[in-house]
């Protein structure tokens, strides 16, 4: 199981269960947000949560129809 820490305050921390339904980025071109699906993410076998930045499927198609 994966989860997710953080502390609240210096005697209270809280866990998240992480899942493939509840884990989401913010996407770099407008903000909104993203849900991850880990597998796929981590699939390419070079993933970097801090370096990874996943698109919205309208900035993907904006960022596909200028790129290509
Ligand atoms: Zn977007």
């Amino acid at each position: 199981m994966f989860y997710a820490k953080e502390k609240i305050t210096s005697t209270v921390d809280i866990t998240v269960e992480l899942h493939d339904d509840n884990v989401f980025c913010t996407c770099p071109g407008c903000g909104c947000e993203v849900e991850i699906d880990l597998a796929e993410l981590f699939s390419d076998g070079e993933s970097d949560l801090h370096g990874t930045a996943v698109y919205c499927p309208d900035c993907s198609k904006e960022k596909l129809g200028v790129g290509l």
